[in-house]
């Protein structure tokens, strides 16, 4: 489980060890995460990336379940990202998911199947307004689910992501301290534009990823699945 440092990430932890599974963490920093193995690194370094999948095998005894989470945002026309912010959003957002997928998928078909879960989000088809890079990265790993969930269905193995509209976590947190806004009142301001009444907590989102790695979802291979309280974007 990667980024299981970060507000969504932390609770996809708490959900999967309540269901009883057996969870590797994995982030830059994974000081104080209640977890079964700990696999501190830099997705950046794609040694790292490709290492983990067979990392968290050792560690646990087996892999059935992969969920990419790590991710981070750039916000900015295209003509105001600089080149580090490319590669950097590139290689969390999709460079280091392909790898950790494509190391995964023959431990676990050796296995005799699996389920990974990606968290891509719901501007994963779609414009967004200044946040273009993150778009496009978005909707790279949106494809390689639907792909990989049609190329490894005969091995049983389960690709699948949840796709997320506006979450309350550090990442859109900061944004908005960054932009000069207050968190708190942002937050709830933003709420007021969902159709449900608030924005998504991090559980909303959880309890969705545990229910795409469960037998639950058994029948479900390359969706993507949009948790957005009734709040679509496009
Ligand atoms: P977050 O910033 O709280 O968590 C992201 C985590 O990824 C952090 O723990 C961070 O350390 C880790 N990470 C980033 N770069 C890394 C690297 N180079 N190596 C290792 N770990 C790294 O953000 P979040 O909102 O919890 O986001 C989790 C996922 O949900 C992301 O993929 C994000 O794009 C997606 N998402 C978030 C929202 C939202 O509104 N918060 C909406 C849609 C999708």
């Amino acid at each position: 489980m990667t980024g299981a440092a970060g507000g969504i990430g932390a609770a996809i932890v708490r959900h999967l060890r309540a269901a009883g599974v057996n969870v590797a963490v994995a982030d830059r920093d994974v000081t104080g995460i209640e977890a079964d193995a700990h696999l501190p690194g830099n997705l950046m370094d794609g040694t790292y990336a490709d290492d983990l999948p067979r990392a968290a095998f050792e560690a646990l005894g087996g892999l059935d379940i992969v969920v990419n989470n790590a991710g981070m945002i750039t916000r900015g026309k295209v003509t105001q990202t600089t080149d580090d912010d490319w590669n950097l959003s590139l290689g969390v957002n999709v460079d280091a998911p392909f790898r950790v997928c494509r190391a995964a998928i023959p431990i676990m078909a050796d296995r005799g199947g699996g389920a990974i879960v990606n968290v891509a989000s719901c501007w994963g088809a779609r414009p967004g307004r200044s946040h273009a890079v993150y778009c496009v990265t978005k909707a790279a790993i949106a494809s390689l689910t639907q792909c990989m969930g049609m190329d490894h269905a005969h091995q049983n193995i389960r690709v699948n992501a949840v796709c997320p509209n506006e979450v309350n976590t550090p990442m859109l947190r900061t944004g908005f301290a960054m932009r000069g806004f207050d968190p708190d009142t942002a937050v709830a301001e933003l709420g007021k534009t969902v159709p449900l009444g608030r924005i998504a907590e991090p559980e909303d989102i959880a309890e969705v990823v545990v229910f795409l790695a469960s037998h639950a979802a058994r029948y479900m291979c390359g969706s993507l699945v949009e948790v957005n309280g009734g709040k679509s974007v496009g």
